[in-house]
């Protein structure tokens, strides 16, 4: 199968389209012909060799895979051949205490597809099929490889870690991102009104188009102070965030009393100050989000199937080109989400 490995680390690192044997699937596991495969920022931490994790090379990336079953290891009853498959990123174990209560986001013994384990950009990979997702009717591979992360990621903080009631203002930090513009479609289908923040003109008129009502210009140094204008001085009741680093300072000036604000991230730092006194006072809440249960995932594609959710596709590259779309994601020269196509 033709393939590409990480052979060195670096920006750029040194990536290879190579020719290896067809991966063969262990009792527990199915091998999925990939068709299409989302690129992901995590792609370029696995690339230059940032994660806080240690990744062993050679290493074929890719962690959002979409396509079919094409062989089945011999445990494997409940799949059949050819059945079209998503495959969530973080393969869980199945068996730890937190993956036995559907907490697969805080799986004990978790791997990253294609960091800890070989991913898709590939023509094939191999995963163990409680992995899988059924890809419902009218979901395509490449809707599914566009949606299934950061998608999934939206779906977990805004339906598992808080809970959104009608009406509720809750405030999207990054709209244009992949978590982000999800995270507006979700909330605005939960009854939710939404203000968005982003740094351009394009990306504001995408976060309109999405579903916000209210969009702010994050570059501005008051921005937060806008969207108090924005409800009165209320406050929003839910910030949904991940950038981290002083934003995430700033978003509690944007919290009304009881609220919360879920963070999934820290591109921007992982330290930051928080003010105490109006933290407790106010009552409110700073919860954590990782990844996604796979019950997260499995509601993702089904309101993909609904038309409730829709990915924001930038470019789809075919396997050769993987180098192009690295680069361009690398350079940020990209308004939604790259893919590639083995
Ligand atoms: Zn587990």
């Amino acid at each position: 199968m033709k393939a590409v490995q990480i052979r060195a680390h670096g920006s750029p690192g040194t990536l290879t389209l190579c020719d290896l044997p067809d991966p063969i699937p262990a009792a527990d596991e199915v091998r999925v012909r990939v068709r299409a495969c989302g690129l992901n920022r995590l792609d370029l931490w696995c690339e230059a060799g940032a994660l806080p994790i240690p990744i062993t090379l050679p290493r074929i990336p890719g962690c959002e895979v979409a396509g079919e079953i094409e062989a089945l290891g011999t445990d494997i009853d409940q799949w059949r051949v050819g059945d079209r498959v998503a495959v969530q990123s973080n393969v869980f174990c199945g068996t730890c205490e937190f993956c036995r209560q559907g907490q697969e986001s805080i799986c004990l013994n978790s791997q990253l597809l294609g960091v800890q384990r070989d991913g898709g950009f590939a023509e094939k990979v191999v995963v163990p099929a409680r992995a899988l997702l059924a890809l419902p009717a009218g979901v395509d591979e490449v809707t599914s490889a566009a949606l299934t992360l950061a998608g999934s990621t939206a779906m977990h903080m805004l339906t598992d870690r808080v809970e959104v009631k009608p009406g509720d203002w809750v405030l999207v930090v990054g709209a244009s991102s992949g978590v982000g513009s999800a995270a507006i479609q979700i909330a605005r289908e939960l009854g939710a009104h939404v203000i968005a923040t982003a740094s351009s003109d394009t990306k504001r008129a995408l976060a309109l188009k999405l579903g916000a009502e209210f969009v702010v210009d994050s570059t501005e140094t008051d921005w937060p102070a806008q969207v108090r204008q924005l409800t009165q001085k209320r406050g929003v009741d839910i910030v949904i965030e991940h950038v981290g680093g002083d934003v995430l300072r700033q978003v509690f000036q944007c919290l009304a009393r009881g609220g919360a604000v879920v963070t999934c991230g820290a591109t921007a730092g992982r330290k930051t100050e928080l003010d105490l006194w109006p933290f407790f006072v106010k009552q409110q809440r700073l919860i954590g989000s990782y990844g996604r249960n796979h019950a997260d995932a499995s509601a993702t594609l089904q309101w993909a199937a609904e038309g409730k959710l829709k990915p924001v596709i930038d470019r789809v590259f075919p396997l050769a080109q993987f180098a192009e779309a690295y680069t361009a994601l690398r350079d940020r020269r990209v308004h939604g989400k790259v893919l590639l196509c083995p």
